[in-house]
């Protein structure tokens, strides 16, 4: 069947190839629409406006952002990277300080893993950092430092998908490959009206080939800036500024008064509601901690001991008045953190939650302070993390678990996630 369809689409062409090129491009659009959900008006008139259209708009409301000011790939790439799940307020300290401690690929490969991680601290998502180091490692020892100009070739880089290597081939070489991410995935999805789920395969299909349709041939670098500018200032999830877009007059969804409901949306994921305990193990003025491993959530980073807990595993607990005023996630005096259960002290750490802790690292603990309660969803998880602190009070380090004593001027230098780094702050300020 497949082969059947482009044998007559190889025949149509060759057969408007004889007749001249107008008559190519007649062909062609025509293939092009029966294999695409494009309405029917869009042909090149359409797209020259476009683009015009586009073009003109960035030369006079394009931003200004420090990964814009060279065409360096190096630079391009850790900015896109950044982005990713980020926004560009979010992004621009991190990308600065970045920069400034690895100026360029070279640098960045010969770093070390955790220097790495301890940068991307607070960004989330830390595969994107780990692949970066990984990358950068390809890049120098592969390419001889030089990044590939093609999308195809970038794509093969670890972590760089099809986005990535589209955004470093256009910005960085001017090369007319296409781009969607979270911006113009909403942009071209109201501009062609597409009446399907734009992240389905169907619509990723359609969303990918009309990118690399529109894209300029000329200026593939400032088309693609401004499609995502226009995307994510004019063309905002809610509410988008129809009425001063410069893309209104080729708005197919405009002109059916359909903006609103255009893309389609994603069913929302149920929620699950999590409680994980967070201990920090004390000897002396150091505390337990180990590097999470590859298969795990937050991968590289550093943690205290954490796992979640069950309903059995609960009790309530009064808060001590002096942490009311310490860290910005200081407890209210009355904190319940666990359920009732009043035959259990205090300062006594619930049976099951000590056997876990010795489970997990081979030391003993029995007593306990609350620290604090974080409240923070990954993914589908809405997590409420129940941070105590915990005297050592006797055992071995269990082998190959890979827990570790650290100092607390450890603890401020090694990578460690969002959560545990709020951890490690009150127990600082706590002492
Ligand atoms: S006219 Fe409205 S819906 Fe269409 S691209 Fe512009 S802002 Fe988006």
């Amino acid at each position: 069947m497949v082969a059947t369809l482009w044998r007559v689409i190889t025949l149509s062409l060759a057969f408007a190839r004889q007749l001249g090129g107008q008559c190519q491009r007649i062909v062609t659009e025509r293939i092009l629409r029966k294999m695409s959900a494009y309405p029917k008006d869009l042909d090149q008139g359409w797209r020259r406006r476009l683009r015009s259209r586009v073009l003109r708009w960035y030369d006079q409301n394009g931003r200004k952002l420090p990964w814009r000011e060279s065409a360096d790939p190096y630079r391009i790439w850790v900015s896109e990277i950044m982005l990713q799940q980020t926004t560009v307020a979010a992004v621009v300290p991190y990308f600065e300080r970045f920069i400034e401690r690895f100026p360029d690929v070279r640098r960045l490969a010969e770093a070390e893993q955790d220097q790495v991680l301890h940068l991307w601290e607070g960004l989330g998502y830390y595969s994107r950092a780990r692949n970066l180091h990984k990358a950068a490692g390809v890049v120098v020892h592969e390419m001889n430092s030089r990044f590939p100009e093609s999308a195809d070739e970038l794509e093969q880089l670890p972590g760089i998908g099809p986005y990535t290597a589209g955004a470093i081939s256009s910005f960085a070489f001017n090369r007319p490959a296409a781009i969607v991410e979270a911006n113009t995935l909403r942009l071209f999805s109201r501009l062609i009206e597409l009446d399907i789920d734009p992240r389905g395969i169907q619509g990723q299909k359609k969303l990918w080939k009309f990118a690399g349709w529109i894209v300029s041939r000329k200026r593939a670098a400032d088309f693609n800036q401004a499609v995502m500018d226009i995307g994510s200032q004019v063309c905002c999830p809610v509410d988008p500024k129809c009425s001063t877009c410069p893309l209104m007059p080729s708005c197919k969804s405009f002109e059916q008064g359909r903006q609103s409901e255009i893309p389609l949306k994603k069913p929302k994921p149920k929620i699950t509601d999590v409680t994980e305990v967070s201990v920090a193990v004390r000897k002396g003025g150091r505390y337990l901690l180990r590097q999470r491993t590859d298969s795990e959530r937050w991968a590289g980073l550093w943690d205290f001991v954490r796992f979640e807990v069950r309903d059995e595993d609960v009790v309530t607990v009064q808060m001590p008045e002096r942490r009311q005023t310490k860290g910005p996630a200081a407890l209210p005096g009355q904190q319940s953190l666990f359920a009732d259960d009043s035959a259990i002290a205090l300062s006594q750490l619930p049976p099951s939650l000590s056997a876990r802790v010795n489970d997990l690292t081979g030391t003993m603990v029995r007593s306990y302070e609350p620290v604090t309660e974080i409240r923070h969803a990954v993914t589908r998880y809405r997590i409420r993390l129940l941070c105590l602190v915990c005297n050592f009070e006797d055992g071995r380090l269990k082998q190959g678990a890979g827990y570790q004593w650290c100092s607390r001027n450890q603890l401020r230098e090694l990578p460690l996630s969002t959560t545990g780094r709020r951890f490690a702050e009150l127990l600082d300020a706590c002492r």
